[in-house]
């Protein structure tokens, strides 16, 4: 049980400016420049943290590859990988209070899923892959007997990973330790606006043992240190989370220069589809609304586009919006509040553009639509339903990341895969129902990354987390993840 009291004390300590975190120390930005850091529960600016340049990239990459190439960390044994992250992990866990607070005051996630979802998932994340790496085998090829074949796993060199605001310390970890497990050296870009916890994961690691320069953080807009970190000659690989549009300039920027590879996770508008044989249709009504709303619907896998079949239409939404209505808004550092805050401002202005769009197209809002609490000065959004949505209405094709839901109604299981593949997006579904039959073709049929079977959400460490046509390549989360930050190297040899 979190306590108040203690969330309470922790977001009245005063936040002192930042700077980058390079070769193991804080260091400012070389031109001196820094961002304010705003905070979306009262809109006010509580620190700054450097605002990166082409120049402060270049240190961090250099510092990277030099503790690359001289083995300090990329040559060390397995077991002494493994001492240093299962150290920070327990680093991590010893503050996770402070780290999803801090987190929160920064982007404004509900500290209850914060505290778990944020600083307690990025610990076990370390562990995990703290645990894993003394288990990587290289291979021996089936050759003939004059011939020995061995497939080496080597770590790929400078990893520039760039990850997004919503869930700064989880999918940070998610690039982070698979790639530090394997013995490669970090050059992190956290979200302009979300900096602060990963600042201090880079603080821990240290103090848990790992060599400077290996994990370096540089802060700052994404179209400079970004642009900077993806142009690069010096950084191998590019590993990223965040919208289609960067995507695409991150393919740019690696064609440009010297073709790293790029792993992209890019969002979607998630179908969850609810059939009539659904065996207990007040629970998919409730987790449903889970599914759209948790963080304010700042999740890439959010179900989105709720698919429901005409016959029971009316009654699922009248009981999705009775959940959604239930739902309570507010301070997210109040442990009463479900639904914290919108991230920014400009954020919340593009929900709003969304919820009139749909209505100009012809989706009827049945609840919400509306900004609430302004009074606080922060950024607040009612959980919102929109229904009679058309599948190609832009509210069903466009990924709005807030706590917007589009309903459309479907006649039977072709027509619901069919709604279900409309998109250009791939990343998660949901499919309700009692029949197993269906349940397996519904697994099949769906173009999607994950696909939930009577839940929505929840996946854990075990399983993988990549998209499906235009929401990505690669995968984030269990071993699979490991496979991005090794290269294959074939030793041929002649006995
Ligand atoms: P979101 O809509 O989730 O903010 P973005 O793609 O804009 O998605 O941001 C995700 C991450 O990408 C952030 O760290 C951001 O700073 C970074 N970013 C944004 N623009 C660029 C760019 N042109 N080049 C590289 N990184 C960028």
């Amino acid at each position: 049980m979190l306590d108040q009291a203690a969330i309470n004390q922790l977001r009245d300590t005063p936040v002192s400016d930042r700077g980058h975190f390079i070769n193991g120390q804080f260091v400012t930005a070389q031109d001196g420049k820094t961002l304010d850091v705003l905070s979306p529960i009262d809109g006010k600016v509580f620190t700054r943290v450097a605002s990166g340049s082409v120049d402060d990239v270049e240190q961090a990459v250099a510092a990277a590859r030099i503790a690359f190439e001289d083995g300090r960390w990329s040559a060390a044994a397995p077991a002494e990988r493994k001492k240093v992250l299962l150290k920070l992990a327990e680093l991590i866990e010893r503050e996770a209070l402070a780290l999803a607070v801090l987190g929160v005051r920064d982007n404004g996630t509900e500290i209850n899923m914060a505290f778990k979802a944020e600083a307690l998932s990025a610990a076990g994340t370390f562990r995990y892959y703290a645990e894993a790496l003394d288990k990587v085998y290289g291979e021996i090829a089936p050759t003939a007997k004059n011939v020995l074949g061995l497939v080496h796993k080597a770590p790929v060199g400078v990893v520039g990973a760039i990850v997004p605001w919503n869930f700064p310390l989880m999918i940070g970890a998610w690039k982070l330790a698979p790639a530090l497990a394997m013995g490669n050296s970090v050059v992190l870009k956290p979200a302009e606006s979300a900096s602060l916890s990963l600042l201090r994961i880079a603080e821990l690691a240290s103090e848990a043992g790992l060599p400077d320069g290996v994990l370096n953080v540089v802060t700052g807009p994404g179209a400079v240190v970004g642009e900077a970190l993806a142009l690069s000659m010096e950084v191998d690989i590019l590993v990223f989370t965040g919208s289609g549009a960067t995507g695409r300039r991150l393919l740019e920027y690696s064609a440009r220069s010297n073709l790293k590879r790029c792993y992209l996770e890019l969002g979607g508008k998630s179908p969850n589809i609810v059939f009539n044989d659904a065996a207990d249709l007040a629970k998919a009504a409730k987790v449903s609304a889970a599914g759209i709303f948790r963080n304010s619907g700042q999740v890439c896998v959010a179900g989105s586009r709720l698919l429901v079949q005409e016959d029971i239409h009316d009654d699922f939404v009248a009981a999705l919006c009775k959940e959604a209505e239930a739902l309570k808004v507010g301070d997210p550092l109040d442990l009463s509040s479900q639904i914290g805050a919108v991230h920014s401002l400009p954020q919340l202005e593009a929900h709003l553009r969304f919820v009139a769009t749909a209505e100009s197209e012809g989706a009827e809002r049945r609840t919400g639509g509306t900004r609430i609490l302004e009074e606080t000065g922060g950024y607040y959004m009612a959980p919102t339903v929109m229904t009679r949505v058309k599948p190609t209405d832009s509210i069903a094709q466009t990924e709005v990341f807030g706590p917007v839901l589009a309903v459309t109604s479907f006649k039977d299981e072709e027509d619901a895969i069919r709604i279900a593949n409309s998109t250009d997006y791939g990343l998660a579904a949901g499919v309700w129902t009692a029949d197993l039959g269906r349940a397996h073709r519904m697994i099949k049929a769906v173009r999607s990354g994950v696909i939930h079977v009577n839940t929505y959400g929840g996946a854990d460490m075990t399983v993988p987390l990549g998209g499906m046509k235009q929401s990505g390549n690669g995968h984030d989360k269990s071993l699979h993840a490991l496979g991005k930050y090794v290269d294959l190297k074939t030793a041929w040899i002649q006995l």
